[in-house]
């Protein structure tokens, strides 16, 4: 699909469409960047989109050269953090296309997100067109080998320059992109939290708003003091029943079924990765229970045998398996990763899917 016309090089003309306004980089500096050793989240591409919202409305989006952006001391999101953001990737396929995942799904979670924090929804189709918009302009930057993929932020803040806690009357919806590598390129090892909390019924653990991972840097930064990557949450009412990890929702393996906690409570974010891993499952005729998980029930588990898999999934991370899981002085350890078949078949065949090497049966694909 064209949404945008391409910017000529060197021209700086903008150029407008009915969607975006478009003002082109002088030059790129795709040239300038090392695609084999990309720091996640370090590196920027050339352009980022930025639209405003006042009056009670969305204004016409802008694509303009990445950069900074200045701030008002008094902007309300630096002091109440009314902030929300989303997190995708775009692959390139085997043919040389732009592919992106289920990008009606981000939308959906972000006009979730915005609703929880008393934000303005922004509607989905304009969500997905300004991503596509955007991309269509930085193609370059979505890189060409297998592994790689170009990393989609979009977020929204609040920009009201005034001290006062109230809902901002003013925001800006922005989209900045960023080259990666792999996430995490081996097992990771998980500390089961039974101390702090990431969220409590009632509270905006459902939502991707800004503040939930900062609350969540102190108790992982302890853990990571023990030698953990990352927590595997509990609930804030007993610490009993396991949630998700980090920045991804976790999965069990026991006795072939797959196992992973309700997303019914408004704790746990709904993934998008879990989602389609377990629709993925259960099209190839697997059990899968979605249902409280005690970690007593984790514990006995790996305990009798019969715990075959565990493994945490989201869009930075895709599927990744968790080697060791700490709880209280104890370390568990999962079976060696060569063993867990079917989490194994369903990473690559999720990455099949997002780099065009299986047929899209599900439709869940847009090409740009
Ligand atoms: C983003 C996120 C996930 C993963 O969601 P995906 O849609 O699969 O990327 C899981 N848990 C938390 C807390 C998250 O922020």
């Amino acid at each position: 699909m064209i949404l945008c016309i391409f910017a000529p090089q060197n021209s700086k003309m903008p150029l407008t469409t009915n969607k975006f306004d478009i003002n082109p980089v002088e030059s790129s500096r795709i040239n300038s960047v090392d695609f084999d050793n990309l720091v996640f989240g370090k590196t920027f591409s050339d352009h980022m989109l930025i639209m405003d919202y006042k009056n009670d409305e969305w204004q016409q989006g802008r694509i303009v050269p990445f950069g900074s952006i200045t701030m008002h001391p008094a902007t309300s999101v630096i002091h109440y953090g009314q902030s929300i953001f989303e997190g995708m990737k775009a692959n390139k396929t085997i043919d040389g296309e732009v592919n992106l995942f289920r990008p009606e799904m981000n939308a959906k979670r972000f006009a979730l997100s915005a609703k929880r924090m008393c934000m303005p929804a922004l509607p989905e189709n304009i969500f997905v067109d300004s991503i596509k918009a955007l991309l269509d302009v930085d193609r370059n930057w979505v890189p060409n080998n297998e592994v790689s993929s170009l990393y989609i932020r979009p977020f929204m803040f609040a920009t009201d320059p005034l001290v006062g806690i109230k809902p901002s009357s003013t925001y800006s919806f922005m989209i900045i992109t960023s080259p990666v590598g792999a996430y995490y390129s081996h097992p990771v090892r998980v500390k089961i939290e039974e101390s702090f909390t990431r969220a409590a019924v009632g509270g905006v653990g459902r939502a991707k708003a800004a503040g939930n991972y900062a609350a969540a840097l102190y108790p992982s930064k302890l853990a990571q003091e023990e030698g953990f990557h990352q927590l595997l949450w509990t609930d804030a009412v007993e610490h009993k029943y396991i949630e998700e990890s980090g920045t991804m929702n976790v999965v069990f393996q026991i006795d072939g079924k797959l196992v992973s906690p309700s997303e019914e409570s408004d704790t746990i974010l709904r993934g998008i990765t879990k989602r389609s891993v377990l629709e993925i499952a259960k099209s190839w005729g697997v059990e899968v229970e979605e249902r409280p998980v005690l970690i007593s029930e984790i514990i006995a588990a790996s305990n009798n045998g019969s715990l075959q898999d565990a493994f945490g999934v989201g869009t930075a991370a895709t599927l990744t398996h968790i080697g060791e899981i700490g709880y209280r002085d104890q370390l568990f350890t999962l079976p060696e990763i060569k063993t867990r078949e079917l989490s194994n078949k369903l990473k690559a065949y999720l990455n099949d899917l997002k780099l065009g090497k299986t047929e899209d049966t599900f439709a869940w694909c847009h090409r740009v």
